[in-house]
């Protein structure tokens, strides 16, 4: 093969869309030359700074997709302020085997303890593993439901949800449903059931869940669905966010919880 000039072998690398190679070509031959790598040590170097930055793009774009409402992680969660967690389960559902298996996992407790902080790091994590992820809160997702319902596009919506390999459904149970968004819900449920996995967190305990649906049988049906294969954690305690506040002096003693 006759030498290739530098332009021309940017050009093909270009075309190829092996832009990392392509951006830092001379850095890599000289570190290739340097270090006095074989053939096949060269082109694995190569292929894993593409990879690196495909990986890096996609998380970006997933990232993006997901509608995470902020950022968080699970380095940034206080295990010991939250002694009712267990943070080997916590890393377990991290690996995303659950996400794999289609399961739900419920996520339980009374304001401010954690649940959505966990769901968003969760979601994260899932993303890493290279699954999508939607996030939604319970309100705007039953409303964008009904919306749909009544323009007669219900189907085309079910089918938008059903997508993500995980759906995270924030919030259930801090407004009830009526009747039409507790049968829209329960679709959607059904639906994504044994396909999808699906996080829901809630400020009410299962037992409750019969009143946020206004009806115990549309309530049982999804309890039913959900909790065939899941992973309920319920989270006691005081508000995190008090708390922190406590601790400064601004609030004097504990509030009374639900979960307590
Ligand atoms: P919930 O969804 O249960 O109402 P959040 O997840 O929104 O609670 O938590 C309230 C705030 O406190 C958030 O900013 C969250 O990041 C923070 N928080 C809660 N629990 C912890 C914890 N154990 N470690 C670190 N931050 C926490
Ligand atoms: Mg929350």
């Amino acid at each position: 093969m006759s030498a290739v000039d530098h332009d021309t072998l940017v050009g093909w690398l270009t075309r190829l869309k092996l832009t990392a190679i392509r951006d830092q070509l001379d850095s890599l031959l000289d570190e290739a030359a340097r270090s006095d790598l074989t053939m096949r040590e060269t082109v694995a170097l190569l292929c894993e700074r593409e990879i690196a930055r495909k990986d890096e793009r996609r998380i970006i774009m997933a990232l993006k997709i997901a509608h995470f409402p902020h950022a968080r992680d699970l380095e940034g969660f206080d295990f010991e302020a939250q002694p009712s967690i267990d943070p080997q389960q916590i890393r377990e559902l991290a690996t995303a085997r659950w996400v794999a298996h289609g399961d739900a996992l419920l996520l339980l407790g009374p304001p401010g303890v954690g649940k959505s902080h966990l769901a968003i790091a969760l979601g994260r994590e899932v993303i890493r593993q290279n699954y999508t992820v939607l996030f939604t809160t319970a309100q705007s997702l039953v409303a964008s439901l009904v919306k749909a319902h009544s323009e007669g596009r219900l189907e085309e919506r079910l089918a938008f949800l059903a997508k993500p390999k995980l759906l995270i459904v924030d919030e259930l149970g801090y407004l009830p449903f009526d009747p039409n968004a507790a049968h829209l819900f329960f679709q959607l449920v059904s639906r994504r059931y044994e396909r999808g996995a699906m996080l829901i967190t809630s400020n009410r305990s299962v037992g409750e869940w019969g009143s946020v649906f206004g009806d115990p049988v549309v309530a049982t049906a999804i309890l039913d669905r959900l909790l065939h294969h899941s992973h309920v954690i319920t989270i006691r305690g005081d508000s995190y966010r008090l708390r922190e506040k406590r601790r400064s002096g601004l609030l004097q003693k504990a509030t009374p919880t639900l979960f307590a």
